[in-house]
């Protein structure tokens, strides 16, 4: 495998930095770099700025406003844009929903929502999880009823992630009991602004509100908002889940992660040196280094894989257990470098714009609530868990 870029990638990667040098909003930046919470204005600001540079939508055909990099261009932008401090993309509406709608849409469903995707004009969320249907999705029991040209829904979704800014959700639905259970799914367009639709705040460990719980109650659907066939969701559900999957592993982000440490770790100082000149946390920092070093290899052999006409298989299991366990480890990491002062939560020193004293770095107050907030990563877009049963089967044959 050769690991240079060719001088058109290069050419590419300097196109791509000269963008960003140009047009990533400083605060933006600066609130992605320190852990910071962006709010829905920041997103649809940077959102508005990377459609109109035609690259919002790098999983669609061009035939409908997307542009088509290669796997090596998405790996470089991926690699630029975290070391730059880029929001990560909501990718309900743009990575999610949008390549289902291409695939298996109607004509009129293209039509409608894909430049509405574009312009930001609608912020979609995801319907999949219920209370009692998680990792065993299938047994999901919200059940959609057809009545003329409409569905009656009733039911509830939960962990619907930022479903309050939301004012569309694509959601899995029950329309058959009779059959197999995964036989009986159908995938609905529905506008969270129908009468019936109520949506209630979680308040994650790190005090956050990012997920809702969304209750259905008789809440009247237009029959043309199914997507394909009745009873055919769960083909097009695998269909999202391989785009929900790319990327999770993080490499880029990670890297970034643990930039961020190490300047963490040379400002704190133990036993009157700095903290990254004690022998043990060098020796913690520089095993998470390794195994990411090591991930980033792995990355780039399925990139290169793709490039070359395959299809990332099991090994994005493999990566997104390897790459979300070093995320949390470079988090727990910089918790850590920070001892008692990650105990405090002072709301104000996480805002931006805060000019009081610090209780400690000012770099500190968002690390624990950060910590917390990321033990999501081993658990949702398929728990790590399940993505070892796959790697088990798949690549190891047991
Ligand atoms: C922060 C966050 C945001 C989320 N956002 C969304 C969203 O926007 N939309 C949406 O639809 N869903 C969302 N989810 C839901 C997510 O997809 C589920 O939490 C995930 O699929 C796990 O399901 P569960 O929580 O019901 O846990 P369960 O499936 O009940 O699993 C509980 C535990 O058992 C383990 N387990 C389960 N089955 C097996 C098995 N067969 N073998 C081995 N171990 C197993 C799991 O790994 C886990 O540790 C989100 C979750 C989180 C935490």
């Amino acid at each position: 495998m050769n690991m240079n870029y060719t001088a058109e990638e290069l050419a590419f990667r300097d196109e791509v930095r000269a963008f960003l040098d140009a047009k990533l909003p400083a605060d933006i930046a600066a609130k992605v770099k320190g852990f910071r919470k962006l709010s829905k204005e920041d997103h649809q600001r940077w959102q508005k700025i990377l459609s109109e540079q035609g690259w919002y939508a790098t999983h669609w055909p061009e035939q409908y406003g997307g542009v088509s990099w290669t796997p090596v261009q998405k790996h470089i932008w991926d690699e630029e844009s975290c070391r730059y401090g880029v929001p990560r993309s909501i990718p309900f509406g743009v990575n999610m929903v949008a390549p289902v709608i291409i695939k298996f849409g109607s004509e009129e469903q293209k039509q409608q929502y894909l430049p509405r995707i574009l312009s930001g004009e609608d912020w979609w969320c995801q319907g999949y999880s219920e209370p009692g249907a998680g990792s065993d999705l299938a047994s999901l029991k919200t059940r959609a009823v057809r009545e003329g040209d409409h569905y009656i829904v009733n039911g509830q979704k939960t962990w619907t992630t930022l479903g309050q800014h939301a004012n569309m959700i694509f959601c899995l639905v029950r329309t058959n009991t009779e059959v197999k259970a995964q036989e009986g799914i159908s995938f609905l367009l529905i506008d969270m602004n129908t009468p019936g639709i109520t949506v209630r705040p979680i308040i994650t460990l790190d005090g956050e509100h990012e997920v809702n719980e969304v209750f259905f109650e008789d809440v009247k659907v237009p029959a043309e908002n199914l997507v394909g066939e009745e009873n055919k969701g769960w083909t097009y559900a695998k269909y999202l889940l391989t785009y929900e999957r790319t990327g999770l592993a993080g490499i880029g982000l990670s890297k970034a992660a643990l930039t961020h440490l190490k300047q963490l770790a040379s400002r704190q100082v133990k036993n009157g040196k700095p903290l990254i000149q004690d022998q043990t946390f060098s020796q913690r920092i520089a095993q998470v280094e390794i195994d990411l070093m090591a991930a980033a290899i792995s990355n780039l052999r399925i990139v290169a894989s793709v490039e070359g006409g395959g299809v990332p298989g099991a090994e994005s299991s493999m990566l997104k257990v390897r790459g979300t366990e070093i995320r949390q480890a470079i988090n727990d990491l910089a918790r850590r470098a920070i001892g008692p002062y990650a105990i405090p939560f002072v709301e104000e020193e996480m805002d931006q714009a805060y000019d009081g004293e610090f209780l400690s770095d000012p770099g500190a107050a968002p690390l624990a609530a950060h910590y917390f907030n990321n033990r999501k990563l081993s658990i949702f877009g398929g728990s790590n868990e399940i993505q070892k049963n796959i790697v088990s089967k798949m690549i190891l044959g047991l």
